[in-house]
């Protein structure tokens, strides 16, 4: 029988208030559950997971001291550089009264938290508990982005548009152009952020929701120059329970409309929790998809598309003249989605979770990166896994229309579907016995050992 945790371990764990960050915490929360831990998740109310879909965890809500101004400025990054600075003394308050009070029987072992959530580190610290840190980008990004600082401190960004296509010296086949960067608000709050978060402090451990197999040469190099341990466990979502951890309520009405379309001809198209597009590329996506003739489903998130709340925006005719061969919702059950028989290609803006769902489901995407992490993770799916192409011209519905066709129905998209299949069961046998199950073992162990 597999050795459960000693009873009384309690983890807390403290996610970043964002989709993409929300998802792979819990996640490793479900995992570690599995193996006998108790789990509390520490959030903040900006953002707060819904505890109703997770009764085996505790959830404990503080205070972030975000401002009105701050929240509808939708700026992530500003968001997060303001809890950090703001959440230390309610986190550190949280744990000594209310989960002290709560967890009678618990002694609180250890703190994981999300590497944007760095002010968890100072807490963990002051109270002598152990902390480790989890980073849910692939770990190209993390050298990637290291580089980006670099550039960005000898005084190199903006990049000239003459530089844009060149290489990066040392991180083929990424171009100036992939570099991540936020596009919204200074590049020095990005940067400082990014600083913020690379620095481990005295975290035991990384925890990376990557796998060898995709990021290998980069974890090698990362490996080789840290201090701490490195569990690099992904893919998290595959570990875990169904449970949703949707901060918008999926609408799973779309698998009823996927249930009636054939196999792998609907291209399925989200753009994630937090890019948005503009009206007159919502036109050239829509009159695209639609010339593509290709079945499709569509997120469009509230919000996603600037200045409308849904879908008023949507070209006059469109709907009437896509008619049943398209579905278009608000949120959608995106693994669900993308495990689905009728789905064979995904128009993606490249999000590590959304990469990483995709490549375990062997779907090939259309990549359309928008900021951060994401223009790295397409620059991969298509030039070294070759598994997508990238849509990298402004948005154009010609180019559309013929960049799906050849993703879902030339020979050019059957190539890559194959390979896309290939590294799906490379990944299945990694986890089943490979780097990433080896790396779950020894991480319990890790933690149970404090
Ligand atoms: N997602 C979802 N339904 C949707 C769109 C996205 O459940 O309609 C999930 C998706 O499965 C992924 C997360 O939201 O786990 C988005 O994270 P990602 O890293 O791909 O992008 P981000 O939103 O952080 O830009």
């Amino acid at each position: 029988m597999e050795k459960k945790a000693e009873s009384g371990q309690l983890l807390v764990l403290v996610p970043c208030p964002y989709q993409g960050h929300i998802n792979p915490m819990l996640k490793l929360g479900n995992f570690l559950h599995s193996k006998g831990f108790s789990i509390a998740i520490v959030h903040t109310h900006f953002n707060s997971p819904n505890p109703s879909n997770h009764p085996e965890f505790t959830f404990f809500p503080i205070p972030d001291g975000l401002t009105a101004d701050e929240i509808s400025s939708g700026n992530a990054v500003t968001i997060v550089l303001a809890i950090n600075a703001n959440c230390k003394a309610s986190f550190e308050q949280c744990l000594t009264d209310r989960v002290t009070e709560q967890e009678l029987q618990n002694k609180i072992t250890c703190i994981i938290y999300d590497e944007f959530m760095y002010f968890s580190e100072s807490v963990a610290n002051d109270l002598n508990i152990p902390s480790i840190l989890l980073r849910t980008q692939s770990a190209t990004n993390f050298i990637a982005r290291n580089a980006m600082i670099r550039l960005h401190s000898k005084g190199c960004t903006p990049f000239p548009d003459s530089m844009l296509l060149n290489s990066v010296p040392e991180l083929h086949p990424l171009r100036f152009k992939d570099l991540p960067i936020y596009i919204f608000g200074p590049l020095e709050n990005y940067s400082k952020l990014l600083t913020n978060a690379n620095n481990v402090r005295t975290s035991s451990a990384i925890i990376w929701n990557t796998l060898d197999c995709l990021d290998q040469s980069s974890l090698a190099q990362i490996k080789q120059q840290c201090q701490v341990p490195i569990f690099s466990i992904g893919p998290l979502h595959k570990f875990a329970t169904a449970a949703t951890s949707s901060l918008l309520e999926e609408d799973t009405g779309c698998v009823a409309w996927l249930d009636k379309q054939s196999h792998n001809s609907v291209i399925y198209v989200s753009l994630g929790s937090l890019a948005s597009i503009s009206e007159k590329e919502l036109a050239e996506m829509a009159w695209g998809l639609a010339i593509s003739r290709q079945p499709f489903l569509w997120v469009i998130r509230p919000g996603s598309i600037c200045s409308s709340d849904w879908i008023e925006l949507l070209p006059q005719g469109f709907l009437e003249a896509v008619g049943e061969r398209g579905c278009i919702v608000k949120w959608a059950p995106q693994m669900e989605v993308l495990s689905h028989d009728a789905v064979g290609g995904f128009w993606s803006h490249c999000g590590w979770n959304s990469t990483l769902e995709s490549i375990t489901e062997g779907v090939p995407m259309l990549c359309r990166p928008c900021f951060s992490d994401q223009t790295v993770n397409a620059r991969y799916v298509s030039q070294v896994w070759k598994i997508g192409i990238q849509l990298e011209n402004e948005l154009e519905r010609g180019e559309i229309e013929r960049t799906v066709k050849k993703l879902m129905v030339d020979e050019e998209g059957k190539g890559m579907r194959v390979r896309a299949k290939e590294l799906k069961e490379k990944i299945e046998v990694i986890m089943k016995g490979g780097s990433t199950y080896h790396s779950l073992n020894e991480l319990v162990e890790f933690i149970r050992s404090f």
